[in-house]
């Protein structure tokens, strides 16, 4: 048992978004059982003194490619577009292994976790040929060491270039390869039941990068075993040009034509929409995964999310892929979502609240989980706490919730609270170490950069 005693501000993002003064939080097994003022300590439960600390839901973090951790800040995709961006990288990706893998998987929960990020979600979809072992399995070993929350989902690949497509062929597999290692992955690992701590999604890559057959049958698949479905869409100019071309359509008609829109569908960036898209997206309940600072960093665009939310489409945040923002700083990226739609659509585009809502409650609907995201009895302890004595947020505490998003520069929890363990604790992981993470992370990254003839001319750090 856990007691938070006496926190200084508790955000709920409950239906009325209710926040709370000096109250304490009570946590039994996984799930939050009191929240009131003056609790009676039970016996055996641990009290944290909590009288400076800022207590949220966790974030829910929608869409990342851990994998690409490994080849973040790489010279040779600096201020390139998506498509440019990803022919550079694929040639990269082909030697991508299980060892790196699970290092890349480790490095991008430390800093989840670390930023106050407690469920996420994860796209791999490079699958290179010749290339054994259970990738998607090492990332589930690997999230669960460290303790996150974990919807991996099984991306795809299948159209390569001498099919029309953008990736080499090399990393493509075909149809029924994919299929069969989908239902092996639902059949082993997905967990349906509420708490659960993970949950297996399908997610055929892109428009560009899969043939249309495939696409049909992962939603047959998918809703075949009750798992939600997952794509990139709406990203780039590049993508509709590609879409009319190829489909003759538009890439939301090309969706609703092939059966892939509905509750159990959420895509990736939406920023190439128009308004009757937006109110399809809406009338069908299909949810977005908005990620600003990647749709920055590829000069892709502002995705309309103020809009969206107005038109009642369900909306929450995502960092991508490392290779595209160049972190996994959570926290970061509500910053980011809310400055990028105050320059793009005015003072009144939304509210710090607004972005923390998205990031929290927002998310985890998307994912179907109605358990997570508020802090209520009864909820999942899903849980982060900033300490807002501090330099960062000193002088910004007549709003200690919207302080965490506009003020502050370290980004840093004290304590992150999954399924009522503590995962992060003084702001330092408690299952693992982060300095050999960061090692691993980087001896993983030189290998892949080494095998791919890439040159890093400035060597490592000397420790
Ligand atoms: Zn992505």
């Amino acid at each position: 048992m856990l007691l938070f005693k006496n926190v200084y501000h508790i955000a709920t993002m409950s239906d009325t978004r209710d926040r709370l003064c000096g109250a304490d939080v009570l946590v039994e097994g996984n799930r939050i059982a009191r929240i009131g003022v003056d609790l009676a300590v039970p016996d055996g439960a641990r009290v944290i003194d909590c009288s400076s600390m800022l207590m949220i839901p966790g974030f829910v973090n929608l869409h990342h490619h851990f994998n690409q951790t490994l080849q973040r800040n790489l010279p040779a995709t600096q201020n390139r577009k998506l498509f440019d961006w990803l022919t550079t990288l694929y040639g990269i990706w082909a030697g991508l292994s299980e060892e790196a893998v699970r290092a890349g998987t480790r490095l991008a929960c430390a800093e989840l976790l670390l930023t106050g990020c407690t469920m996420t979600s994860d796209q791999m979809y490079v699958f290179p040929s010749g290339v054994g072992g259970d990738l998607i399995g090492a990332e589930i070993e690997a999230a669960t060491e460290l303790g996150i929350r974990f919807h991996p989902t099984r991306g795809s690949m299948s159209r390569g270039r001498s099919a029309g497509g953008l990736p080499p062929d090399g990393v493509v597999q075909t149809g029924a390869e994919i299929l069969k290692d989908s239902e092996r992955l639902i059949e082993r690992y997905h967990n349906p039941d509420p708490f659960a701590m993970v949950r297996i999604a399908l997610s055929p890559c892109s428009p560009f990068s899969v043939d249309e057959e495939l696409m049909r049958e992962t939603a047959q698949l998918g809703r075949k075993h009750g798992v939600l479905l997952h794509t990139h869409l709406g990203e780039t100019e590049d993508e509709n040009d590609y879409c009319l071309r190829e489909y003759g359509v538009r890439p939301l008609a090309f969706l609703e034509r092939i059966g892939w829109l509905g509750e159990d569908v959420w895509l990736a960036h939406g920023v190439h929409f128009e308004d009757d898209e937006l109110d399809l997206l809406a009338e069908t309940r299909t949810a977005i995964a908005h990620c600003p600072t990647s749709n920055m960093r590829l000069s892709s665009g502002v995705a309309r999310v103020p809009e969206m939310l107005r038109r009642g489409v369900r909306v929450g945040l995502g960092v991508d892929g490392s290779a595209s923002n160049d972190t996994s700083d959570m926290l970061g990226e509500l910053r980011n979502c809310l400055l990028v739609h105050l320059l793009a659509e005015g003072s009144d585009a939304m509210t710090a609240e607004d972005v923390v809502w998205m990031a929290t409650r927002g998310g985890a609907q998307i994912l179907g989980r109605e358990e997570i995201g508020s802090i209520e009895e009864g909820k999942a302890a899903d849980l982060v706490l900033f300490d807002m004595a501090g330099l960062g947020y000193s002088g910004a505490l007549s709003d200690p919730l919207a302080a965490i998003v506009y003020s502050g520069f370290e980004h840093r929890v004290d304590y992150t609270v999954v399924d009522g363990q503590i995962v992060v604790e003084a702001g330092r992981l408690v299952r693992a170490d982060e300095a050999s993470i960061a090692a691993d992370g980087n001896d993983a990254s030189f290998a892949m950069l080494e095998a791919a003839g890439i040159e890093t001319p400035w060597g490592r750090p000397r420790s």
